[in-house]
């Protein structure tokens, strides 16, 4: 059996787009086959049928309406499909044989530019990957071609760094070459939610110098050879699936990876830099708390800027700058704002001008946001900030590109550009001539109604107008009779009318539609002029609209700053981190309005390197650490900070180690998750970092755990090259020892007051290390059953015992053995957890006894240290009776 003619041409044309669903235009309707069809069917909930092929069993089918297209790919694309869009190529009118299709545009994850399904604030990347594993060096490049950007950067070739890189853009599409190793795409298919699409080793070696001077109008050819195979492979692609050149990329940014701070993945997530962990959406981010934006371009920037803080002072500077000049100024930050609120998504609308799928009400919101533009410009003009006069100096007013549009389009024009109603009277001379002719035939139509009726005497006599038959004159089957002989000629029967025409009628109407055709074809025509001048000038528009997104993002600064209290931070490169009352900007949103309690923070190269912080859970510590490290990372960003002040090192990678998670799917038990991730730390952190690590150890043993803590500390206190600034939550208390061993390692806790049975926060961060975990506290208070509880409060007692009673024993009976196996560390663990225990006891009678004084814990511990140091017997009984009477006065002060 034979294909039938058709089909042959489907499988010509599907042999080359293998790896898309392969949308088949016939008639109104795209339709899929076989396997496209039965994926189509299940992902769109669309019936699947069949046709006959021309085979033994019909193929497989499903279709869509081709003018609801638009939704069904969004779909698709959404659920990482890519869609080839295959078209009838010629006029059937002209075709001998079978029309010829072939496949017009492919649209995939990462060259999708649908405005309905993009979100307005997040750029849609492509990136393409181009290793030299020879020369141990990778580049990637990266476009989003609906706003036309388009950047490449090249680094000493390491998975880590690409990741790195694949975190800041989280690009959804990545082209790589199908050499890669199944363990490293296995990997990258892990870490990114992009589509991986694959192509041949050759595809990213050719010689792209000649093809990116094309494409890129400045180029020179100054890209290393790494970076011309990304940037050109990338280009290659683009081209593959538009199937037209796009002028709105014609300039290639290069960017070094130095040139800002390194985030990864897994510190993104957990800082909630642009989603939050639980909902994984915006709401609870840092962004949603930041987004105070007015345009998209600025909300897309701010993004931007947050994944990306700076790390050169004098630019981080300029930016504060700037800030300050508008939180000091707010009658210009108000003005500004309200200026910017009218400033539609330039860079979109210039991303279809060059896809040349722009409709007139884009380039009516391209005028309204040009209008705007000279306000802009004339409110920061005596700007004092070096930023703000850049601004001034650097956005185009495009006042020549206003005036077109505004001389040409109408205000309200038509949806489709293919129906006219788009040109403004005066703008050109046939169409307000064409204009004048259909005007006129109208009225002669509507008078004609009234001449006739006077004429036949007939009052519900009427003309009326339909697309089958034109202009014709009704008249209702009761006035049949009074209808002139030969005066009208019949044209349609209805069920209690007839309808006619005359030949003067069908005249006039040639004249109207003749005018109206050349009418619509004449705006589309001048639509389409419009639309090229407007691309001629795509570079000074788009240059305009990146410095709008930016002074967008420095007004929504001053806005947070003022609206939240925050203040403007000093930026040093000496290496301490100096915060006094600083407040998570999240966390202080989400709770009731002034609960937050702030808190100092110092973490330097010296004394306090290693801010050891112990506590109860829920007392705050995550909160603490998570705060420092956002204050670090918004200064770094140029933004103000929620802090009484801050004085901010600056640091060249955050890392965060918090919280518990596995990874199934890439092989990791949640246990390995942590271990990796600290290795990560250690292996990749540097002097200038800082890293967060939050109950390192807890998931294993608690003697492997706190051996792992504990020589983790060591390491990072003790390598010279690393002593990077660290915060380290844990509930091994025996670790404070380390303060008086380490150096650098300091104590700090949080407070809490233990009442009635329960315990408060006090959220307070205070030095010294806490003696109890309250752990059986909390369990009671997120509700657990009373018998789960008092039986935990038995077994811990039981077990506190034990451990004492077995250790003792041990280290009697196998005294020899265990010095023989114990390793240095577990001797310090066990000598650090029995004086502990010790300790604790102590300082918990104190803490019994002071219940009913106001907490503080610093005067209470004051008061017995000035006791405990008091040498009785060299004083005399004045003296004695002098400093009794202090220590009562001490004593009854507390206890008021
Ligand atoms: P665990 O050890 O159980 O992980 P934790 O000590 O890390 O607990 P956090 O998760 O930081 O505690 O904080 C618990 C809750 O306490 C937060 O969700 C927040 O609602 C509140 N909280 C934390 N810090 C503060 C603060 N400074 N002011 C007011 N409320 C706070």
């Amino acid at each position: 059996m034979a294909l039938t003619p058709m089909m042959r041409q489907y499988f010509e044309v599907k042999e080359n787009y293998k790896d898309c669903i392969l949308f088949f235009r016939l008639g109104d309707f795209y339709e899929m086959f076989f396997e496209d069809a039965e994926t189509a069917a299940k992902e769109l909930e669309l019936v699947l049928t069949g046709r006959d092929c021309g085979l033994e069993n019909r193929a497989p089918m499903c279709g869509i309406p081709f003018h609801a297209a638009n939704n069904y790919i969004g779909r698709l694309i959404s659920k990482g499909y890519k869609v080839a869009i295959c078209e009838q190529v010629e006029d059937p009118a002209l075709a001998k044989g079978i029309v010829k299709r072939d496949v017009i545009k492919v649209i995939t994850p990462g060259t999708y530019i649908d405005s309905s399904f993009l979100e307005e604030s997040k750029n849609n990347y492509i990136m393409s990957i181009s290793i030299n594993s020879s020369l141990n060096i990778c580049s990637v490049a990266l476009s989003d071609i609906s706003t036309g950007e388009f950047l490449t950067t090249e680094f000493k070739f390491s998975w880590n760094t690409i990741f790195d890189e694949i975190a800041k853009f989280a690009p959804n599409e990545i082209i790589i070459s199908k050499s890669t190793s199944e363990d490293d795409l296995k990997n990258l298919r892990n870490y990114s939610k992009a589509l991986l699409t694959t192509r041949d080793e050759i595809y990213f070696e050719e010689d792209f110098s000649n093809t990116l001077k094309e494409y890129f109008k400045d180029y020179s050819g100054e890209l290393s050879e790494i970076q011309e195979s990304a940037a050109g492979s990338l280009m290659k692609y683009i081209n593959e699936t538009q199937k037209i050149s796009l002028s709105n990329i014609n300039k290639i940014t290069v960017y070094n990876i130095f040139d800002y701070m390194t985030i990864d993945n897994n510190t993104r997530r957990n800082l909630e830099l642009t989603e939050s962990l639980y909902g994984k959406g915006k709401q609870g981010s840092l962004l949603h708390v930041m987004d105070k934006t007015e345009t998209s371009m600025g909300s897309r920037n701010l993004r931007k800027w947050i994944e990306q803080p700076l790390l050169n002072k004098k630019h981080i500077e300029d930016r504060l700058d700037a800030v300050s000049e508008l939180t000091n100024n707010l009658l210009l930050k108000e003005e500004l704002k309200t200026n910017l609120k009218d400033i539609y998504d330039i860079e979109r609308i210039l991303g279809k001008v060059s896809n040349k799928n722009v409709n007139a009400k884009d380039l009516i919101s391209l005028k309204v946001s040009l209008s705007k533009i000279p306000d802009i410009k004339r409110s920061i003009k005596d700007s004092s900030s070096k930023l703000l006069k850049y601004y001034y100096n650097n956005i185009d007013e495009l006042s020549d590109l206003h005036e077109l549009l505004d001389k040409a389009i109408l205000d309200d024009p038509g949806l489709t550009i293919k129906d006219g109603n788009i040109i403004k009277d005066g703008y050109n001379e046939s169409v307000d001539e064409l204009r004048v002719a259909k005007k006129s035939g109208k009225q002669w139509i509507s008078d004609l109604e009234n001449r006739e009726r006077d004429f036949t005497g007939i009052r519900s006599l009427k003309v009326g107008y339909n697309k089958v038959f034109g202009y014709y004159i009704e008249i209702s089957k009761a006035n049949y009779s009074s209808i002139p002989e030969g005066r009208y000629i019949r044209k349609q029967t209805l069920s209690n009318a007839e309808r006619y025409i005359t030949e003067e009628l069908k005249t006039m109407e040639d004249k109207i539609l003749g005018a109206e055709e050349k009418l619509i074809s004449l705006e589309y025509e001048l639509f389409n002029e419009i639309r090229d001048l407007v691309d001629k000038e795509i570079d000074r528009l788009q240059n305009t609209a990146r410095q709008i997104a930016e002074l967008d993002s420095i007004a929504c600064f001053a806005t947070l700053a003022l609206e939240n209290n925050y203040v403007k931070p000093t930026i040093n490169t000496e290496g301490f981190i100096d915060i006094k009352e600083g407040r998570h900007p999240v966390v202080e949103k989400v709770i009731p309005n002034g609960e937050f309690i702030s808190n100092n923070t110092l973490v330097n190269k010296d004394d306090k390197q290693l801010l050891l912080i112990t506590g109860p859970n829920m007392a705050g510590k995550s909160t603490y650490m998570r705060q420092v490290a956002l204050i670090t990372l918004m200064a770094q960003m140029g933004s103000f900070v929620p802090a009484e002040s801050a004085n901010i090192s600056i640091v060249d990678k955050i890392f965060t180690r918090i919280g518990a998670s596995d990874d199934l799917a890439g092989g990791k038990s949640t246990f390995m998750v942590e271990m990796w991730e600290v290795s990560n730390i250690l292996n990749n952190a540097t002097k200038d970092s800082l890293v967060l690590l939050d109950e390192v150890g807890r998931g294993t043993s608690t003697y492997d755990g706190l051996s792992i803590a504990w020589s983790v500390i060591e390491y990072i206190c003790k390598s010279e090259n690393l002593r990077c600034k660290t915060l380290f939550a844990t509930h091994y208390h025996e670790l404070t020892k380390l303060e008086n061993e380490l150096r650098g390692v300091k104590n700090y806790s949080v407070a809490v007051k233990e009442l009635d049975n329960t315990i408060v926060f006090l959220r307070k961060i205070i030095e010294g290390g806490a003696d109890q975990s309250y752990g059986i506290e909390v369990a009671k208070l997120a509700g657990l059953p009373k018998k789960v509880i008092d039986r935990a409060k038995d077994i811990l007692k039981h077990l506190e015992n034990e451990n004492v009673a077995d250790t003792k024993k041990i280290a009697i009976e196998n005294k020899e053995v265990l010095e023989e196996v114990a390793t240095d560390i577990k001797e310090d663990v066990e000598e650090v957890y029995i004086n502990n225990h010790k300790t604790n006891k102590k300082k918990h009678n104190h803490a019994q006894d002071s219940l009913q004084m106001d907490f503080s814990l610093i005067a209470k511990e004051n008061l017995v240290n000035d006791i405990a140091k008091l040498d009785i017997l060299s004083m005399n009984p004045m003296e004695a009776m002098n400093k009794l009477y202090t220590i009562v006065s001490e004593a009854k002060k507390l206890k008021d």
